[in-house]
């Protein structure tokens, strides 16, 4: 199946503001550009896509490990103090017969955010490698991220709900700890690595590869 894409005809689109015009024809001159309706810069790609995305992305599995070792709860009670992590949160909930909520904070706390660096990281490995496998499964999987960064401030939000939660039950100050502030900057990071991966760029070298086409010749279903 053959599709013409915009940069084949010349034309590039504003990221500001979706407005597609003409590129301009000198050499190296589209990294100059600006959009004829609203002056923001042209850029064909988002520029410097993957470095970001990596930079941002690394910032968030490191911060994983403080998130996820440090505690996210200081609980001061007249029996004592105990600070708690993510991990032993889920364990008390678990052991305390709270199941459903075990699952959530474990699904929305631990699960999701390693699985979405572990997308995005694949992501941006493949794209580097100008990999041509699976493009269109690797396309549904960076929605099924972008889906679920709109979803990300569940996490926060069910850590909130716990501390809620806990004040009502019993005669304890409940503070957030360090951890809580390390997990809060693993969501917002990931958002924003996700925000900065540019998916066109799994397309590109599969466009490139239809161009010289005895190299491979299967077609792909496009969208
Ligand atoms: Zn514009």
């Amino acid at each position: 199946m053959k599709y013409l894409t915009a940069t084949d005809a010349g034309l590039i689109s504003c990221h500001a503001c979706g407005h597609l015009q003409p590129r301009a024809r000198t050499r190296a001159g589209h990294a100059h550009q600006r959009c004829q309706r609203c002056n923001s810069p042209l850029h064909l790609r988002h520029p410097d896509s993957l470095a970001r995305t990596w930079a941002l992305l690394i910032a968030a599995a490191l911060l994983y490990i403080p998130a996820n070792l440090l505690p996210v709860m200081h609980t001061a009670s007249l029996v004592g103090d105990e600070d708690d992590t993510i991990m032993s949160g889920v364990v008390y909930f678990w052991t305390s017969g709270d199941a459903p909520l075990a699952v959530i904070v474990f699904i929305a706390s631990i699960l999701v955010p390693m699985l979405k660096l572990s997308v995005i990281a694949l992501l941006c490995f493949t794209s580097q490698r100008r990999s041509t496998w699976r493009p269109v499964e690797r396309t549904k999987l960076y929605r099924l991220v972008e889906f679920i960064g709109r979803w990300s401030m569940l996490d926060i939000f069910v850590v909130t709900l716990t501390v809620a939660l806990v004040r009502f039950q019993s005669l304890a100050v409940i503070t957030a700890g360090p951890g809580a502030i390390a997990f809060g900057s693993v969501v917002i990071l990931t958002m924003m690595a996700s925000m900065q991966f540019d998916p066109r760029l799994i397309w590109d070298p599969v466009d490139e590869d239809k161009q010289q086409p005895t190299q491979h010749s299967q077609d792909h279903p496009h969208e």
